[in-house]
């Protein structure tokens, strides 16, 4: 059993003392911080949205954590994929606010890595950021959602999706796209499969040949079943590649650390359908739950998804073509994404990265 320690979003008494914030403080207080982080640089990896998100992690809470790991002895900066970073001013993500500087994982032009062996399918190699990589230590804080890819999207995802390169990104995002087979000379360009897919992922190019947009993907078979000659296949064994793929990234990463020098923090509020790439914030599809901790990636993972419960869904929250499938069984997350949330960390777990079995230690 691994130790998790949680702060409820609920605030119990009218006094500040009793708010999230507080109990954050509190949380980060039981962790020896100067045996993990003094004299050591520490990144401090975020995902820190674009554009119009405004549910990302406030910048209150990342003020916090910079402070306590000062006073712990510790030089921390704040870092997300180099893309994000100049768009995160506007969200309030400036040295001002957090009290360390904002700087861009793989340097200004991304031309910052160190290549990491992988040897997956079609992931031979990953491009790890030069920041993470040389980086003594590492706090994972990351906003727990929904994803489209991945039906969550928290600390796996912020490792294996944020720390390294773009290139290396889309090498993940291509395992998923290897899901679907489409044999050309059997396809009668009817487009049936396009004009019955619910979410507008399946196109046809210009050339005539098909695309599919896996992250908008629910894997629904609409397409395959309409399909009037066999044309296009869904490879069932291939469907959990892209979590695999981020499950090996998170472990390639984690591996460069020396032991106990890396603390997971998940952020289980504002917990938005989509991922903050999109740019955008739609409503909550739960209420607050509120932050969990631990130095496991896999059992502050599973108790974070395990956190976000079906019959706490709140009509209205799915933007359009989002729905809860009845049709499917499982975590609330898999009925509207339609992908295992769970799968990423079984993963996580098999390649010996943590216990999905844990105690949770609630810190009032
Ligand atoms: S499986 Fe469903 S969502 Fe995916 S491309 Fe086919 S019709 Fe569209
Ligand atoms: S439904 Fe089948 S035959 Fe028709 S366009 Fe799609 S893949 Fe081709």
């Amino acid at each position: 059993m691994s130790r998790v320690l949680f702060a409820s979003a609920k605030v119990r008494e009218l006094r500040a003392d009793a708010s999230l914030p507080a109990k954050f403080k509190r949380m980060l207080d039981k962790y020896p911080l100067a045996d993990m982080f003094a004299d050591k640089s520490v990144a401090i990896k975020m995902h820190l949205g674009g554009h119009y998100g405004y549910t990302t992690i406030p910048p209150l809470f990342v003020r916090m954590l910079v402070k306590a790991i000062k006073d712990a002895g510790g030089r921390p900066f704040v870092t997300d994929g180099t893309p994000a970073i100049p768009g995160a001013i506007a969200r309030g993500y400036t040295q001002e606010v957090l009290g360390v500087p904002v700087v861009p994982a793989a340097g200004i032009n991304e031309g910052y890595f160190v290549t990491v062996p992988i040897g997956y399918r079609t992931f031979k190699e990953a491009h790890m950021c030069g920041e993470i990589y040389h980086a003594d230590a590492m706090i994972v804080y990351s906003h727990g959602k929904g994803h489209g890819m991945s039906g969550f999207g928290g600390a796996i995802k912020n490792i294996a999706m944020g720390n390294f390169t773009c290139s290396t990104r889309g090498s993940i995002h291509a395992l998923g796209d290897t899901d679907f087979e489409w044999n050309s000379e059997l396809c009668t360009r009817c487009y049936l499969c396009r004009d019955n897919c619910p979410t507008g992922a399946l196109t046809f190019k210009e050339d005539g040949s098909l695309n599919i947009f896996s992250h908008h993907c629910r894997y629904c078979m609409h397409c395959v079943r309409v399909c009037p000659t066999g044309a296009l296949k869904l490879r069932q064994e291939a469907v959990q590649n892209f979590q695999i793929g981020m499950a090996l990234a998170t472990k390639a990463c984690l591996e460069t650390f020396e032991e106990n020098r890396v603390l997971f923090v998940n952020h289980m509020t504002n917990i938005t359908p989509v991922c903050d790439c999109w740019g955008f914030s739609s409503p909550a599809i739960v209420p607050d739950v509120g932050i969990f901790a631990g130095t496991d990636i896999v059992s502050v993972e599973q108790a974070s998804i395990d956190s976000i419960k079906t019959e706490n869904f709140i009509e209205g929250t799915l933007p359009h073509p989002l729905i809860v499938r009845d049709d499917i069984d499982g975590h609330l997350l898999r009925k509207i994404h339609s992908k295992d949330p769970y799968l990423q960390v079984e993963e996580t777990a098999k390649l010996g990265l943590g216990n999905r079995e844990y105690n949770i230690e609630e810190v009032e």
